[in-house]
């Protein structure tokens, strides 16, 4: 007879995005003529920029010319799209990392949870809290956790607060953990680390023999000219760190797929032997056995990304959700709101008014406003009382949601 993973089983079923769907249908079935505006979902809404599409538009062609056809591409990525990579993210920016360092994927999302598979199962594992559900999902099936309490929290895993009291930056363990995951600008809180954060975080790091998984995704988003985009700026990361970063959020490749991963050469963790084993080699091991590459035609519309207009329209595309952002934090703080983040990521954090759970809160700004957002708590225990606000949206829709919550929250 065959069996299952029971690991799935200890899975919360996908509550959140689910239940927001669910509440939003029971609403839109009662009132058909309500125009929702939906300020809920982390995807970007703006066309691709031109220089992507004229970019894969030139390798579709290629691909149908034979002298110029590609197969099978390198499991790693196109040495030509690593190296444009290592230039212009990193080396740019005085991070020593080499293009045979990053691996490109279809995904952050992906990577998160595929990283697991070269590490044990007996590791001690941190996350923030509030978190990106996947981080903790992917522990969940890879059997890394027990199981979960009423508030979700799965056992095995050491939650780090991240709230006002510590400015939205994750708390540094006092106990001893062996992989930390850290979101910087963070989804869902819009909180960003100073370098004397992350420094404290690589310090904590070396000291312990733990690694960093330092998810970038929002890096683009940064706007204060002090602020690390990338863990390895920092001192000793080199020893430490694997970096996420994507397409999606930044040249809006949610649909079309391409992000990357990075890890050090120096990079060493224990095998059961207590010898010290390059993650390099197995994460290389890994991605040529499991993947087969990301397509060339997407590859070439990444590469475009680091062209002279390709980086002036990812800045524009950037400076108009920057913008979304700026008028939700405004309006919000007019309508008397508490509001976090949004000045160097695309989401607010909203404190919910009158001590409001945040599902309260969610059924309010609906049923009133026919404004969708998402409630803090879905993303973990320390988020109730939390709504986060995306600036993933037109102009227009941003500013009519804006003008229906004041008018109803202003007093
Ligand atoms: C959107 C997002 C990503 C990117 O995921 P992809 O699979 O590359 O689209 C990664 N991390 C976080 C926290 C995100 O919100």
């Amino acid at each position: 007879m065959a069996t299952i993973n029971n690991n799935y089983l200890k899975l919360k079923a996908g509550y959140l995005f689910p239940e927001i769907a669910r509440r939003v249908n029971t609403f839109a079935q009662a009132n058909p003529d309500a125009p929702i505006i939906r300020l809920g979902i982390g995807d970007v809404t703006e066309p691709l920029p031109l220089a992507c599409r004229t970019a894969m538009t030139n390798a579709i062609e290629d691909m149908g010319d034979r002298e110029k056809f590609k197969g099978y591409g390198p499991e790693q990525g196109y040495a030509w799209l690593r190296e444009a990579i290592a230039t212009n993210d990193f080396q740019a920016r005085g991070c020593d990392i080499d293009a045979s360092e990053i691996f490109i994927s279809d995904g952050s999302k992906c990577d998160c949870g595929n990283i697991l598979d070269i590490f044990g199962h007996d590791n001690t594992i941190a996350v923030t809290d509030p978190v990106y559900p996947v981080y903790v999902d992917t522990n969940v099936m890879a059997g890394n956790t027990g199981d979960a309490n009423e508030q979700g929290e799965y056992g095995g895993l050491v939650y780090l607060p991240i709230t006002t009291a510590n400015d939205f930056t994750a708390q540094i363990p006092t106990e001893k953990v062996d992989l930390i995951y850290l979101c910087f600008p963070n989804n869902p809180t819009g909180a960003t680390a100073t370098k004397a954060h992350l420094q404290a975080w690589v310090d904590y790091a070396k000291a312990h023999g733990s690694i960093i998984f330092f998810d970038a995704a929002y890096e683009a988003f940064i706007t204060d000219p002090s602020l690390p985009h990338s863990i390895y700026e920092i001192e000793g990361a080199r020893d430490c760190a694997i970096e996420f970063r994507s397409f999606s959020k930044n040249a809006g490749f949610t649909g079309t797929r391409c992000a990357l991963t990075v890890v050090p050469k120096t990079l060493t963790a224990k095998a059961a032997d207590g010898s010290d084993v390059e993650l390099w080699k197995l994460w290389n091991r890994r991605q040529s056995t499991k993947f087969n590459g990301v397509s060339y035609i997407i590859q070439r519309g990444a590469e475009a990304v680091y062209s002279t207009a390709g980086k002036a329209q990812v800045k524009e595309l950037i400076g108009f959700y920057m913008e979304n952002a700026k008028i939700i934090r405004a309006e919000l703080t007019a309508a008397g709101l508490e509001v976090h983040g949004g000045i160097n990521a695309p989401y607010v954090w909203v404190k919910t008014p009158d001590g409001l759970s945040s599902w309260d809160f969610f059924d309010k700004l609906l049923t009133n406003c026919h404004v969708v957002g998402t409630p803090g708590s879905g993303f973990g225990a320390a988020g109730e009382g939390y709504f986060r606000i995306s600036a993933f949206n037109s102009r227009a829709n941003v500013e009519e949601a804006m003008k229906r919550i004041t008018a109803k929250f202003k007093a």
